[in-house]
């Protein structure tokens, strides 16, 4: 329990590091908290898409049809028009009116089972566990490439797949934490523990950090030689 604990303790340590810098993360997930349907979709369109210009695509789709009949009756070239310029619109615009035809087909709820999730074109875990998360706020950890290297970083994960890092954090946090997960680090990724040069001068947890001991030795090393 003693590890509970300590992770917990780094994890606010984080929160605190951060919140003050507003990373993007979380004015974009305070703009796209509406409906469970704003929330996938606006997932999905944040893919390799900077999350300013996934807040602009999802106002603009959401302003010209918020329901999946209307999102359906707008068609692709519409859509691609909407959300352009979401990294791979084309492909998301598909995906978006597939999407939409299925909900229409099925009552229009967005489901919040995981395999019906992942059974969406485009929806994969990492989509399926933030929308679980914003949507309907069930425990649920996304593992995206910020949460993915900075867990193996501090030492947290060390697995080589997405799904193998989500299964070691859920072992490392208590349920009722799992929600803060994702948010928390890809806060911290954007804006101090980036992917190259991460600002480990201004870090307050350098000495968890299993990367930054790892630099240190190597930087002795290089002073000795
Ligand atoms: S010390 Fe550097 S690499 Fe380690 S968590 Fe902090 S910013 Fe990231």
């Amino acid at each position: 329990m003693d590890h509970v604990k300590s992770n917990l303790k780094i994890l606010s340590a984080i929160e605190k590091l951060t919140i003050p810098l507003n990373p993007p993360v979380r004015s974009f997930e305070k703009s796209i908290r509406s409906t469970p349907l704003r929330i996938l979709i606006s997932v999905l369109l944040s893919s390799r898409t900077k999350d300013a210009v996934t807040m602009g695509a999802s106002e603009r789709l959401f302003t010209a049809a918020d329901t999946p009949e209307k999102i359906l009756s707008l068609g692709e070239e519409k859509i691609s028009q909407l959300i352009y310029p979401v990294g791979f619109f084309k492909q998301k615009a598909k995906n978006i009116l597939k999407i939409a035809e299925y909900l229409a087909e099925t009552g229009n709820e967005v489901p919040s089972d995981m395999d019906k999730l992942i059974s969406l074109p485009g929806v994969g875990r990492k989509t399926a566990n933030l929308v679980r998360s914003l949507a309907f706020g069930i425990p649920s950890i996304s593992v995206d490439i910020h949460v993915f290297r900075i867990s193996k970083r501090l030492g947290w994960a060390s697995g080589d797949k997405p799904e193998i890092v989500e299964e070691e954090l859920r072992e490392l946090f208590p349920e009722s934490s799992w929600n803060n997960v994702n948010q928390t680090l890809v806060g911290f990724g954007q804006t101090i523990c980036k992917p190259v040069n991460p600002s480990c001068d201004l870090c307050t947890i350098s000495d968890k950090c299993n990367y930054f001991q790892e630099l240190n030795i190597l930087s002795e090393k290089n002073d000795k030689s």
